[in-house]
């Protein structure tokens, strides 16, 4: 994490192939009242971050880049036989790695409430099952997509803010997961399964 940046990288393919993602707010754009920086930022956003991110910038293969766009949550995805799940349900900027993830609870989901709600003969009840999904989805990723955003302001703070948070990060034991308890425990196929939500933290209340 840096002002205005962040570097993440990991192994696929078995160690095979590093993937390397970078990150950054660009000025520049914003003072051509653009919303997007260009490759050609890159080496210029990631100026102030450490020796080893430094290090990786010249590996990255430049040609391929992502805008980066969510939307506000919505809190209706069914509409008589129609439901929709995915990103076109809740597309969310990619903090917390969970778009695809999302995608596959919601599919999860609606297969496991097919196969509660199978009635004599074999069919599905399919009004209740979409009525199921609907009930307990879109909460869950709303809070997904609005804890997203939240994620990467605090990742990219500079100035005071910055030093807050680094102090409240540094006290953290390495092993405590509160923070994130909610995303990663069990789906929840009802609303009431659904785990609570993170004790939210004012960055003023931290001494640095
Ligand atoms: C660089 C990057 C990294 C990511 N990393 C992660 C990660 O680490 N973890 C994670 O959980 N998520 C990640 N995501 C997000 C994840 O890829 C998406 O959230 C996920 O693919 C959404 O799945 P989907 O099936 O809803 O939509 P999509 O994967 O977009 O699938 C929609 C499909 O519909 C097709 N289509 C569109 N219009 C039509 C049409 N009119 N007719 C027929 N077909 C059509 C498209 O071609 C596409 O194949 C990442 C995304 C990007 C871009």
């Amino acid at each position: 994490m840096g002002p205005r940046c962040h570097f993440v990288h990991y192994g696929l393919r078995g160690g095979g192939l590093l993937n390397q993602v970078a990150v950054f707010e660009s000025p520049k754009a914003r003072a051509r009242r653009e919303d997007w920086g260009t490759p050609d930022e890159l080496t210029e956003a990631f100026a102030r971050t450490c020796e080893f991110v430094r290090g990786g910038l010249p590996h990255l293969w430049r040609e391929k880049w992502w805008r980066m766009y969510d939307r506000d949550p919505i809190g209706t995805w069914v509409d008589g036989r129609l439901a929709l799940l995915g990103d076109a349900a809740h597309p969310p900027l990619q903090y917390l790695a969970q778009g695809a993830i999302m995608a596959i609870e919601d599919g999860w989901v609606l297969a496991e409430h097919a196969r509660r709600l199978r009635v004599a003969g074999g069919t599905v009840d399919w009004t209740a099952v979409l009525a199921a999904y609907q009930a307990v989805r879109p909460e869950h990723c709303r809070r997904v997509v609005l804890t997203a955003r939240s994620w990467g302001e605090l990742w990219h703070l500079d100035g005071i803010e910055r030093e807050h948070r680094n102090a409240f990060l540094r006290a953290r034991a390495v092993d405590d997961y509160s923070f994130i308890d909610w995303l990663y425990g069990p789906t929840a196929l009802f609303p009431e399964d659904e785990a609570a939500m993170f004790e939210p933290v004012s960055l003023d209340s931290i001494s640095v």
